[in-house]
């Protein structure tokens, strides 16, 4: 990639018109979705599908051939509904990191569609398209990102002109433990929401709620954090007979205070004064708030872009894919291959 100098801030990559629609193509684990931003970058709609196994986790191949299945027909609803396909200037996609299979097909559905048009093909990392999309719809401009998606929770801050990531989970993501528990209770995918609707109901009968019984293992360590063993400590909660919405409850507060305090730190050693949330598991109100008396406790700002957002989503690739087209180069064909490791720090940060 070419990196030109003195690049602009937040503001002024958005009155910067790339002359077009860019399409954004996630296809990273159990989404795919095809979304779009306008030339100044606006996101628009994007129109997905979601892998919903009737039980056990996700399966890489199995994820791969729902999104095979889904992938024209989403197409073809974005181009009758949300875009001309003659104002499209450049197709992103997520390039990594995600299951090999199912990044793959994003991968091929937009380097055909690239080729097709002859419009540049844009590879971008997903999880700094996490980012970049919550920077743009909040006008956060140097924040600490508390990523707290399904696969995936790090705590991330740009240093010497990358996304440094601080800490992160050493077992599972936050999403997945969360998704984990609520199957082993019947419940289906997506397990965060109802989760959250269970410790709502919890707290609506027990205006002060104690943890008395109620205590799970927090998962600090450092910098870092892990899931497993509060997702097992909860699961023997609700065995030995403890009540459902109140193990719901507990699981919340000691999760998300893990991930809260592992920010906060994150922030004081950067010396950064916002903080902005993404991933699907930023949805959930409880995170929210800790996020707000955090931030306002320690003098600083507390950023969550719209929740549509939040999850995985086509338009936070095309959001990327958009600057990288006005601060780099196109990826080449014959280096559009997947990354399934790709790291949030191997991709330099050339917009800001
Ligand atoms: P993502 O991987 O970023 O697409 O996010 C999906 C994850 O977000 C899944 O693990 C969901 O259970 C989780 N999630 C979605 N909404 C909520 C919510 N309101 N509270 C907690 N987790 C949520
Ligand atoms: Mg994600």
């Amino acid at each position: 990639m070419v990196i030109q100098s003195s690049a602009p801030s937040c503001e002024a990559n958005r009155s910067r018109d790339v002359g077009g629609i860019v399409i954004g193509i996630e296809s990273t684990a159990h989404t795919f979705s095809i979304g779009w931003v306008d030339g100044l970058g606006v996101p628009g709609k994007s129109v997905s599908a979601f892998v919903r196994p009737v039980e056990g986790g996700i399966h890489p191949r199995e994820a791969a051939d729902h999104h095979a299945e889904h992938a024209g027909r989403i197409l073809r609803e974005l181009l009758d509904n949300e875009v001309d396909i003659a104002d499209v200037k450049a197709i992103s996609y997520s390039q990594g990191p995600g299951l090999g299979p199912c990044l793959r097909i994003g991968a091929s559905v937009a380097r055909s569609l690239a080729t097709q048009l002859d419009v540049p093909l844009v590879g971008v990392n997903h999880c700094v398209a996490h980012i970049e999309v919550g920077r743009e719809r909040c006008d956060c401009d140097d924040p600490v990102l508390l990523y707290a998606s399904g696969g995936n929770t790090q705590v991330i801050a740009r240093l010497d002109g990358r996304y440094r990531v601080l800490g992160e989970t050493l077992d599972i993501g936050i999403g997945n433990m969360l998704d984990k528990f609520a199957r082993e209770q019947g419940i289906a995918f997506p397990g965060g929401p109802k989760i959250e609707s269970l410790a709502l109901e919890w707290l609506s009968e027990n205006p002060n709620p104690s943890l008395e019984g109620l205590e799970l293992p927090y998962a600090v360590q450092g910098m870092d954090l892990a899931f497993s063993g509060i997702l097992n400590a909860a699961l023997n909660l609700v065995e030995k007979g403890a009540p459902l919405p109140a193990v719901c409850w507990s699981l919340q507060e000691h999760a998300f205070a893990a991930c809260v305090e592992v920010a906060e730190r994150a922030m004081a050693h950067a010396g950064k004064s916002e903080l902005l949330l993404g991933g699907g598991v930023a949805c959930n109100e409880r995170l929210r708030n800790m996020c707000d008396v955090m931030s306002l406790s320690r003098g600083a700002t507390s950023h969550v872009p719209e929740k549509f957002l939040c999850i995985d989503n086509g338009s936070m690739i095309a959001t990327l894919g958009r600057l990288q087209l006005l601060w780099g180069t196109p990826t080449k064909l014959d280096e559009s291959g997947v990354r399934q490791d790709l790291r949030t720090d191997e991709t330099p940060i050339l917009w800001n």
